[in-house]
């Protein structure tokens, strides 16, 4: 028999109020992913959970199985993230965070390095006082979330022909899934123009650590430039995932 109490790690990404008193959770675990929890009573004045289950915490969990969702029984923050919340800027990012890793996985599937990156870029989030190098963050997060969901951008060797990707590298296709040669370019209508420093910026991010990330200070319009291509290829992810979803529907009818 399973036991019935469990611990996990944990990062609140989405709560929403059910009846009297109840909320529901949607967290991300290191071993059991995204899962959806319970925590009765939270929103009484008296209960002991109370302020221990905000949203974007990092906290320790223990949990008791339940029939349809398993309940919080104790929360212990490990990183409480407290500068996150006390400006607008950051809120925004941490919200934008939490939603972007939410409609990228699927619930109950285990992904260790994709919970230390979530970890470690709501720390870098709190951490950062400057808003450009925040931004920097945010598209190590956006570009390694896409390599850890099987998405992994070609920014090393042609998305199409896999050649090797040199200097005069100036496309990048996001159907095709990442950078395309100076041959197969303008072969594609739909790739986007590249700028070598966007090019250079991707392909550091995309090997580097988060560590190397914060010691980076790119230039506003270069990070601009790689948010709208991460973007673009982001879009094509959920797009194709929300069409796979629609098209499994209708073949269980
Ligand atoms: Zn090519």
């Amino acid at each position: 028999m399973r036991d019935r109490l469990y611990t996990t790690e944990a990062i609140i990404l989405r709560r929403s109020d059910v009846g009297e008193a109840d909320r529901l959770l949607t967290i991300y675990t290191p071993h059991y992913g995204k899962i959806t929890i319970s925590a009765r009573g939270v929103r009484k004045t008296m209960s002991k959970l109370a302020g221990h289950l905000e949203l974007f915490l990092h906290t320790r969990l223990q949990l008791a199985r339940g029939r349809t969702f398993d309940v919080v029984t104790e929360s212990r923050a490990v990183q409480p993230f407290r500068q996150l919340r006390e400006d607008l800027d950051r809120i925004s990012w941490a919200y934008y965070v939490s939603e972007l890793i939410d409609k990228m996985t699927e619930s109950g599937s285990e992904n260790v390095p994709l919970f230390a990156l979530l970890r470690d870029t709501m720390a870098a989030i709190d951490a950062i006082d400057e808003a450009l190098r925040r931004d920097v963050i945010i598209r190590f997060y956006e570009l390694h979330l896409l390599t850890l969901s099987g998405y992994r951008p070609h920014l090393f060797h042609c998305a199409q022909c896999e050649r090797e990707l040199g200097q005069d590298t100036d496309r990048f296709s996001p159907i095709t899934g990442g950078a395309l040669c100076p041959r197969c370019g303008p072969h594609e209508a739909l790739a986007l123009p590249m700028s070598l420093a966007a090019f250079k910026l991707l392909r550091y991010l995309a090997r580097g650590s988060i560590d190397d990330a914060r010691a980076l200070a790119p230039s506003a319009a270069t990070l601009q430039e790689t948010g709208r291509l991460i973007n673009a290829a982001i879009r094509q992810v959920l797009e194709r995932e929300l069409k796979s979803v629609v098209f499994l529907d209708l073949l269980r009818g």
